[in-house]
């Protein structure tokens, strides 16, 4: 029989990675199909902090799809955030939590997509509904995958049915969600080894509305300050991505996940940033209160700009 891959995003996160183990789980134990996980890239501290805590060992790396290759989408579904060759690809199911954009098919496909704060919390009802036992492991990626989308069930993205997950699944898993999550959660913080140009990329995506093409990228810290001391650098290695890949537009959320906080900085069409957040730019950047969601708070205030 033949394989069927699942994947989440490039640039993968802590919920893409988990999501995708997950979905391999259940497919494989409900016998739905036989389903391998894949990721699209490097697997941050975060994530590898979350496997190691629950000796799960990563999915392998995927560089493209054949034609007519059997897909299952998780924790995305814009192509240009996608594997290469997925335009080409038969998509058998998508389980996501964001918006639906430049997405297409030519068969009916499986599509679930819940308004919530994670897609570990849609496959969480996936198993009740098939009746699916929840293992210890895979109820601590689950966990770990909310905790991380939702910044400990701080991030205006978290909807109670997020929270009343994480609780089950706390008890399943064995750990104190607080505690764990923020040792995972700060594992991520540690940037020391990344160069500039890495570090605008272990959290990115891409987007184009009406022609404009932006970047909209996050790293996660508890020190804004230390950060900013590679301004400079951070810029030059923006600014290099945007002429390589024909960007309008970047926007580097730097997160601070004790305070719940963001420092902005953006290069290209400051305008656009400007006119969305009711800012004014000073040395490209501009802090945000209470601003921590890329999905909630930065995204759809440059759509409806643009
Ligand atoms: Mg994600
Ligand atoms: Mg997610
Ligand atoms: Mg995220």
């Amino acid at each position: 029989m033949e394989e069927i891959k699942i994947f989440g995003h490039r640039n993968p996160d802590t919920d893409t990675i988990m999501s995708s183990l997950v979905l391999e789980d259940l497919e494989n134990k409900a016998g739905f199909n036989k389903v391998k996980a894949y990721r699209l890239g490097k697997i941050s501290k975060e994530t590898e902090y979350a496997l190691n805590y629950f000796k799960v060992e990563a999915p392998e790396l995927l560089e493209e799809v054949q034609p007519g290759q059997k897909v299952m989408l998780v924790d995305h579904n814009e192509f240009s955030q996608s594997v290469s060759g997925i335009e080409k690809a038969k998509i058998l199911r998508v389980v996501d939590h964001h918006k639906i954009a430049e997405f297409q098919t030519s068969e009916p496909l499986f599509y679930l997509s819940m308004p919530v704060g994670c897609t570990s919390t849609i496959l969480y009802d996936m198993y009740k509904t098939n009746n699916i036992e929840i293992s210890e492991k895979i109820a601590g990626l689950m966990l770990s995958a909310i905790l991380s989308d939702t910044l400990l069930l701080k991030s205006p993205t978290c909807t109670p049915k997020d929270i009343e997950v994480a609780n089950d699944l706390e008890k399943i898993a064995g750990v104190n969600l607080n505690e764990y999550g923020l040792n995972m959660l700060k594992a991520g913080t540690d940037l020391s080894e990344f160069t500039p140009n890495e570090l605008i990329n272990i959290d990115s995506k891409p987007y184009t509305t009406n022609g404009i093409k932006y970047q909209a990228a996050q790293v996660n810290t508890v020190s804004i300050e230390d950060v900013l001391k590679d301004k400079e650098e951070i810029e030059k290695a923006m600014k290099d991505f945007m002429d390589s890949n024909n960007v309008d537009s970047f926007l580097l959320m730097i997160t601070d996940i004790i305070e719940n906080n963001s420092q902005l900085i953006v290069l290209g069409k400051p305008e656009i940033a400007e006119k969305a957040f009711n800012i004014k730019l000073k040395d490209n950047m501009a802090f945000l209160p209470g601003v921590v969601s890329r999905k909630k708070q930065i995204v759809p205030q440059i759509e409806s700009v643009l």
